[in-house]
């Protein structure tokens, strides 16, 4: 610990990246793993693109929970803990997550790669709108449209779809700028997100990782590596600076 918190004081500018793994003690379940959503939801027939083309309400089952949940679900202290880091250097937040627990915790600068459950899109027309307009609707079951007939899309990214680029080049520039990174709760096997630390690494940035487990990045990339839960591993780093 003395170590990573002597980086900190050193670092000018701090990274954090964030996955899955950094929601779990909000109460939204991860993709992968025990209670993963995979387990229920095939993600090739309830979250590519092509299956929204071809069957739209069908992959509103799982959209349905996953706006609830996100809806629902409030930031815990490991949230709140990467707030109080803006005042040590943290720049920004790149998350792979689409459930805005960042924003609700009051991060100021939130770089989404995969989209946020927040809006919705027309896929036809390219009409955006606040999912919060149509939430009453969405709990009691109907699927939002719109005014063009269309079954709204959440603005998130989809299987089969790519990242946007112009958030994916701020995220690489930040990775490239920082000096020091945290890696939260993230598998880092999805690409090409999961090369962030490994680009900030090579641009000489020091790597904390906190996971539950080791992933790919912990012997080769990571320079520390906190074992446990993000939510509380977290703010126990930031109260010692
Ligand atoms: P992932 O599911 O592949 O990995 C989650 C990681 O978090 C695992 O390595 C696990 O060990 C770790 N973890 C679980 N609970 C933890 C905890 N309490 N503290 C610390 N670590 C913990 O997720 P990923 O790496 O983000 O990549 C996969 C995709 O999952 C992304 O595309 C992302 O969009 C999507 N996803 C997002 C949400 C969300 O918005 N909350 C939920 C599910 C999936
Ligand atoms: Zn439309």
């Amino acid at each position: 610990m003395d170590e990573i918190i002597e980086n900190i004081h050193e670092a000018k500018r701090i990274t954090a990246f964030t996955g899955a793994g950094m929601s779990v003690e909000s109460g939204i379940a991860p993709f992968r793993g025990k209670n993963g959503l995979w387990n229920e939801f095939d993600p090739q027939a309830f979250a590519s693109a092509s299956a929204f083309a071809e069957k739209p309400e069908r992959c509103w089952k799982l959209f349905k929970i996953q706006i609830e949940e996100s809806f629902d679900a409030d930031p815990h202290d490991g949230h709140y803990s990467l707030v109080e880091l803006e005042e040590h250097g943290l720049n920004s937040v790149i998350t792979q997550n689409i459930d805005g627990l960042h924003q609700k915790a009051g991060n100021d600068s939130v770089l989404e790669l995969h989209g946020s459950l927040s809006r919705l899109i027309c896929p036809s027309c390219q009409n955006r709108f606040k999912t919060k307009s149509f939430l009453e609707d969405i709990y009691e079951g109907y699927i939002p449209r719109c005014e063009c007939g269309k079954i709204l899309k959440p603005d998130v990214v989809l299987f089969e779809e790519s990242l946007p680029q112009d958030i994916l080049q701020q995220a690489w520039k930040e990775a490239e700028n920082c000096d020091l990174m945290f890696s939260l709760g993230t598998s880092a096997v999805v690409q090409p997100a999961a090369s962030i630390p490994t680009m900030a690494k090579r641009s000489e940035a020091k790597i904390v990782e906190i996971n539950l487990e080791k992933t790919p990045l912990t012997e080769e990339v990571s320079d520390h590596f906190l074992k446990g839960k993000v939510g509380e591993k977290l703010p126990e780093l930031i109260n010692l600076l």
